[in-house]
């Protein structure tokens, strides 16, 4: 089972419903990074990596 990130969880004033998703918490992390460059994050601070990293939950299907 993999794991995932709720993007309104991390940016809620993005308005944003994508669900980053990964198999591992590596590439969860990839994922995750290149969707916030989406948003417009021109570079993924530590700051930023660990509010991501605290909104990581286990993928329940
Ligand atoms: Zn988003």
């Amino acid at each position: 089972m993999g794991k995932i990130i709720d993007c309104n969880k991390v940016n809620p004033q993005s308005g944003c419903d994508h669900v980053v998703r990964g198999e591992t918490e590596e590439e969860l992390m990839a994922n995750a990074k290149e969707h916030a460059v989406s948003h417009g994050f021109k570079e993924v601070t530590p700051e930023l990596v660990a509010h991501i990293k605290a909104n990581i939950r286990e993928e329940t299907s």
